[in-house]
């Protein structure tokens, strides 16, 4: 026995994402790799031409992204009777469809609209906001995500059907202060304003204590006994309240209906040829988190929106604008109040200040 399975090595279990070609248009597999260009007809559809004169139409649809089982059926259903039976998801948790036939463009269009699904998301529009998880799915979050997504989009409803800013503009959100999503030319994100209240009697129970110590970034969590029990204490002067201990030591709560914010940031863009990272900035702290259609975060947003339509040149994401334009003039023409909260003062910042992964002499 011990022979055989030396011969026979358990092969590794492969669990990643499957190979894609499988679910791809057929046009789009055998033109691979091979594409010409592409245009942009109207929104939320976009025309690619291959070298070899293939064409495919993408159509694009927004979803809420957490989708119940009935309305996949039913947008897979679309699928098989107007397009041709392809489709994904895009990380906006937009649906796209794809035809080879220019003539089954509308139909499919029109047959999602009187679903009630809302097609555009593309080029110079407002995306679907891509979330993270929320209180379905994760064990810390602060607030709802996948609500605050529905609740703004909602209200930008015209922004993604149509093609009217001065170029893409992609909104996270985020439901914690320091894991997945917050990253986007607008973010919302959770921030927390006061130190975590712990339960010292749980502690010793649930927490491998060396591991929360050594999470936290400021070194402001220490042993402790309280009332004879081993436990934790937090450094109040030293915390800056971004909730990492939360997640390895639940008794160190952090959420609270009150205390935990949003905080609106702008500007965070990936590098590409063209230009290195840049990272967002705070704009708007200690926002309300008030479910279920958070008002004054929504407001935000629309007031930074329409500054960047009116203000932006062509082409210009919002951090190229707020370049050119500068920091003052931001606020000047947004409405906000710059406040205390926006200048990073502490002391560890010197090293995030110099983050790019730019060679520079
Ligand atoms: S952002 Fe935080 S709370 Fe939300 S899903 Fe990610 S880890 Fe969980
Ligand atoms: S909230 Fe953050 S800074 Fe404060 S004690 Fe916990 S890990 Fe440290």
């Amino acid at each position: 026995m011990a022979e055989a399975q030396k011969q026979k090595p358990r092969m590794p279990i492969e669990s990643g994402c499957p190979d894609g070609f499988q679910y791809m248009h057929p046009v789009m597999v055998k033109n691979f790799g091979q594409w010409s260009y592409h245009e942009h007809p109207r929104a939320g559809v976009l025309r690619h031409v291959a070298h070899s004169g293939d064409e495919i139409w993408t159509v694009k649809a927004g979803t809420q992204r957490i989708l119940d089982v009935f309305t996949l059926r039913k947008l897979c259903d679309i699928g098989d009777e107007y397009a041709d039976g392809h489709v994904r998801f895009t990380i906006r948790s937009n649906i796209e469809y794809m035809v080879s036939d220019a003539a089954k463009v509308q139909p499919l269009i029109g047959a999602l609209e009187s679903a009630g699904f809302v097609v555009g998301g593309t080029a110079n529009s407002v995306t679907s906001i891509s979330h993270t998880q929320g209180w379905l799915h994760c064990d810390i979050p602060g607030t709802d995500a996948s609500g605050v997504v529905k609740a703004m989009m909602d209200e930008l409803i015209d922004e993604f059907k149509n093609c009217n800013m001065p170029n893409r503009v992609h909104i996270t959100t985020s439901c914690c202060q320091i894991n997945c999503g917050g990253q986007g030319d607008i973010a919302i994100n959770v921030q927390h304003t006061k130190p975590p209240r712990i339960n010292h009697d749980l502690v010793a129970n649930v927490c491998e204590r060396p591991s929360v110590v050594a999470r936290c970034p400021v070194a402001a969590i220490r042993p402790a006994q309280v009332n004879g029990k081993p436990t934790l204490e937090v450094d109040e002067k030293k915390c800056i309240c971004c909730g990492a201990c939360y997640p390895p030591c639940p008794p160190m709560q952090i959420n609270d209906p009150e205390h935990t914010k949003l905080a609106i940031w702008v500007g965070g863009n990936h590098s590409n040829a063209r230009s290195r990272p840049s990272f967002q900035k705070l704009v708007a702290a200690g926002v309300p988190n008030n479910p279920p259609r958070w008002p004054e975060a929504t407001a935000i947003v629309k007031r930074i929106l329409r500054a960047y339509k009116d203000d932006a040149k062509d082409w210009e994401r919002i951090n190229d604008w707020i370049d050119r334009i500068g920091w003052p003039r931001f606020f000047e023409l947004t409405g906000l109040p710059f406040t205390k909260y926006h200048i990073d003062h502490w002391r560890g910042s010197r090293k995030s200040l110099n983050s790019s992964s730019y060679i520079r002499f």
